[in-house]
C-alpha cells in the first residue's frame, strides 16, 4: 500500500480542521470507562493545534438508533476526557451538523477543540449521504482521518467527506496502517501468527492470507473445534461450526502445500457447562469428554506455544485462546500474551477487539510493540482487503 498524504504535510494555520476520530469508547454513568482510543488521538489533535488549527471533531460513539439524541451514546462524556489530557479548550455541542453545530464551529478560535455529537444519531451517517457529507464538510476548510477503527465502513464522514475537502491521514491512521501493512509485506523471520477468537467463519480470511506470509500460524479459541473436527476427532459439547469443518479440513491442507505450520492445540480446558464455576478437567485433544465443552487450551499447549512464540521475530495475534472473560479460562490467553510480551526482540502486533481488551486485562499492552485499535479494520487489513477511509486518502506525492 502506498503512504497517504499525512497530516504533518498539511498548511493548517487558521483552518477549521476537521478530524474524524474514533471515540467509539465504553461509557457507564456518563464517564469514560476506557480511553484508550482518546489517548491514541490525542498526538494528532496536538498537532493540528499546535499548528494554529481550529480541531473540529467528528466521532460515532455505540449503535444509537439514529433517531437524534440519546443519552446513553453522546459524545458529551469523550469531550470531558478529553479536556482532561489535552492542554487546550474542549467544547461541546449537543448537535451533528445543524445550526447550534454550524455556529459553535464558527465561533472557534485557533488553539480551541469542538466536540460535535455522535454521527450516527443522524441515519444518514451510515447511509454515506451525500447532503450529510456537504453539510459536515461545510464545518470545515481541511479533513483529517484518524480513525482507522472505522475505516472499513464507507460512511459519510469516512468517505464521503474527504471528497469534498483537502484531506489527509492522521497519525494514529498512518502508524495503524503503516505497522500492519508493514508485518505482512515484509516480517523479519521467524514470523508466527497466532489465531484464536469464537468463530472460524469470522477468520477465514485471516488465515488464508496469513498462511502465505507466516512461518506458523498457532490456532487456539472456539473455532479450534471446527478443525479438530476436520480431523476426524469428536469435540463434546464444545463451539462447532458444522457448515464450516469441510473448509476447515481444506486450510489444513492448504497450509501443507505454502509450508506454513498451522498448528491446533494438544490439550484443553474442558468444562461442564459455560459457567464461571464450572467442573473443569484437563484432557488431551483427542480425548474431549462427549458431554463437555472446551473453554481453554490446556498446559501442555500453552508451553509449546510459548516456545514457538519464543523463537518468533515477529509475531501477530488476534482472538482469545479460551473464554478468558471466566478467571477458570483465562491461562492460555494470559500465557500466550505473557510469551509474546516476554519476547523482548520481536516485533509484536496485537489486533482484534477482543485480544486487545485481554492484553490490557493482564496489564501487558505497554510491552507489546503495537496494540491496534481497530478490530474489524485491521482484520480486513490483514485480509489483504483495502479499506474504504484509507483509499479516501489520496497518496502521498
Ligand atoms: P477478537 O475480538 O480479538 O477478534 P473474537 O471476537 O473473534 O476476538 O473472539 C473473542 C471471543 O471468543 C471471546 O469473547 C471469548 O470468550 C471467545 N472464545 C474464546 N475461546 C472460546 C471457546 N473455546 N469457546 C467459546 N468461546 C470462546
Ligand atoms: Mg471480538
Amino acid at each position: 500500500m502506498s503512504r497517504k498524504r499525512s497530516v504533518v504535510d498539511a498548511d493548517l494555520d487558521g483552518r477549521r480542521v476537521l478530524v474524524r476520530v474514533d471515540f467509539n469508547v465504553p461509557v457507564k454513568d456518563g464517564v469514560v470507562t476506557d480511553d484508550t482510543r482518546i489517548r491514541a488521538s490525542v498526538p494528532t489533535i496536538e498537532l493540528v493545534l499546535e499548528r494554529g488549527g481550529r480541531v473540529i471533531l467528528l466521532s460515532h460513539l455505540g449503535r444509537p438508533a439514529g433517531i437524534g439524541y440519546e443519552e446513553p451514546f453522546s459524545t458529551k462524556p469523550c469531550a470531558d476526557r478529553l479536556s482532561q489530557l489535552i492542554d487546550a479548550p474542549v467544547r461541546y455541542v449537543r448537535d451533528v451538523c445543524g445550526k447550534e453545530a454550524r455556529e459553535a464551529a464558527d465561533a472557534l478560535e485557533p488553539g480551541q477543540v469542538l466536540m460535535l455529537e455522535n454521527l450516527r444519531f443522524d441515519p444518514r451517517e451510515k447511509k454515506n449521504d451525500p447532503e450529510f457529507a456537504a453539510e459536515l464538510a461545510a464545518m470545515g476548510d481541511v479533513y483529517v482521518d484518524d480513525a482507522f477503527g472505522v475505516s472499513h465502513r464507507a460512511h459519510a464522514s469516512v468517505v464521503g467527506v474527504p471528497r469534498l475537502l483537502p484531506s489527509y491521514a492522521g497519525l494514529l491512521m498512518a502508524k495503524e496502517v503503516e505497522t500492519i501493512t508493514g508485518m505482512l509485506e515484509d516480517p523479519a523471520r521467524p514470523f508466527v501468527a497466532v489465531l484464536g477468537g469464537s468463530k472460524v467463519s469470522d477468520k477465514i480470511g485471516v488465515i488464508d492470507n496469513l498462511m502465505t506470509k507466516a512461518d506458523t500460524i498457532l490456532i487456539g479459541g472456539g473455532m479450534c473445534f471446527t478443525f479438530l473436527k476436520a480431523q476426524g476427532h469428536g469435540v463434546g459439547t464444545s463451539l462447532l461450526e458444522n457448515d464450516w469443518v469441510q473448509r476447515a479440513a481444506e486450510m489444513l491442507d492448504k497450509a501443507a502445500g505454502c509450508g506454513c505450520r498451522l498448528v491446533l492445540p494438544v490439550d484443553y480446558v474442558v468444562a461442564d457447562r459455560f459457567a464461571p464455576d464450572a467442573r473443569t478437567e484437563v484432557v488431551a485433544a483427542d480425548a474431549i469428554p462427549a458431554d463437555m465443552m472446551g473453554l481453554d487450551v490446556g498446559p501442555r499447549t500453552v508451553s509449546a506455544y510459548a516456545e514457538a512464540i519464543a523463537g518468533a521475530r515477529s509475531v501477530f495475534w488476534n482472538g482469545p485462546m479460551g473464554v478468558f472473560e471466566m478467571p477458570a479460562f483465562e491461562a492460555g490467553t494470559r500465557g500466550v500474551a505473557q510469551a509474546i510480551a516476554d519476547n523482548e526482540e520481536a516485533e509484536s502486533i496485537v489486533g482484534g477487539g477482543d485480544s486487545g481488551a485481554a492484553v490490557n486485562q493482564f496489564g501487558l499492552a505497554d510491552r507489546m510493540t503495537f496494540v491496534s485499535t481497530g478490530g474489524g479494520a485491521s482484520m480486513k487489513l490483514v485480509e489483504g482487503e483495502s479499506l474504504p477511509g484509507v483509499e479516501a486518502i489520496p497518496d502521498a506525492r
